[in-house]
């Protein structure tokens, strides 16, 4: 069996340090050695980035110069519909054959409310969950029905995620990192500094392109 490839999608509006710490451990902890970030296309009805599909793309760029666990899939900008995780992962899935062990990776704020995303149940029939823990949320969802699907499918040891191509969902205990884009937006906004919570690079970005002042 192939390794392990891994996808991290989000809007990224602006990556931070809770993005790229948290799956570089998680890459440690379950022996990834490639992640693959994917920039979400967010569908008209739901709230828009504040940046620009060209500027969200171009600070992942700045964030994983230099980092190579790190890659960009940028599939999803390129498409004038909105796509949809499960969409995108039968895309992914045609690409790769139907062997290769592949992983969607979350945090713990999206698996509760995995229940609300498009043909939800059908993302372990293409790919395995990892996810990250995150702070400020509870261990586990309200809904009976997302907690009984999650504890069919948990794997307990993550030897498993290489031996499988989908199927599977792993919470890993990734530290936790409190950051979030919508503070980091805040604290921009009102001119507070940032340091220490994304990368300079990418806040050099965003201090030369005035991004988030208002
Ligand atoms: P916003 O504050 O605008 O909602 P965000 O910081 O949650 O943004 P997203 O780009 O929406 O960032 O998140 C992409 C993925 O990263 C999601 O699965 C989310 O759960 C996860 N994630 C974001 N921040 C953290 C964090 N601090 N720790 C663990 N996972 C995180």
């Amino acid at each position: 069996m192939s390794e392990l490839q891994a996808i991290f999608g989000g809007t990224f509006d602006p990556v931070h340090y809770g993005h790229l710490r948290t799956v570089e451990a998680l890459a440690a902890l379950t022996g990834l050695q490639k992640v693959t970030l994917l920039p979400n296309n967010v569908p008209p009805h739901r709230p828009q980035p504040v940046a620009s599909p060209r500027q969200r793309l171009e600070m992942l760029r700045c964030a994983i110069a230099g980092a190579p666990l790190f890659d960009i899939d940028d599939r999803e900008l390129h498409r004038d519909a909105p796509s949809w995780t499960v969409t995108t992962l039968e895309s992914l899935r045609a690409e790769r054959g139907p062997d290769q062990p592949l992983a969607f990776i979350i945090g713990q704020d999206s698996l509760l409310s995995l229940n609300k995303w498009y043909r939800w149940e059908e993302l372990l029939s293409l790919s395995h969950l990892l996810v990250c823990r995150r702070p400020g949320y509870p261990e586990q969802p309200a809904s009976a029905e997302l907690l009984r699907w999650i504890e069919t499918h948990t794997a307990r040891e993550s030897r498993q995620l290489h031996q499988q191509a989908s199927g599977l969902i792993f919470q890993a205990e990734t530290p936790l990192s409190p950051v979030s884009a919508t503070a980091i937006r805040h604290r921009l906004q009102q001119n507070l500094s940032c340091e220490g919570l994304l990368p300079p690079s990418v806040i050099d970005y965003i201090t030369r392109s005035g991004l988030y002042r208002d």
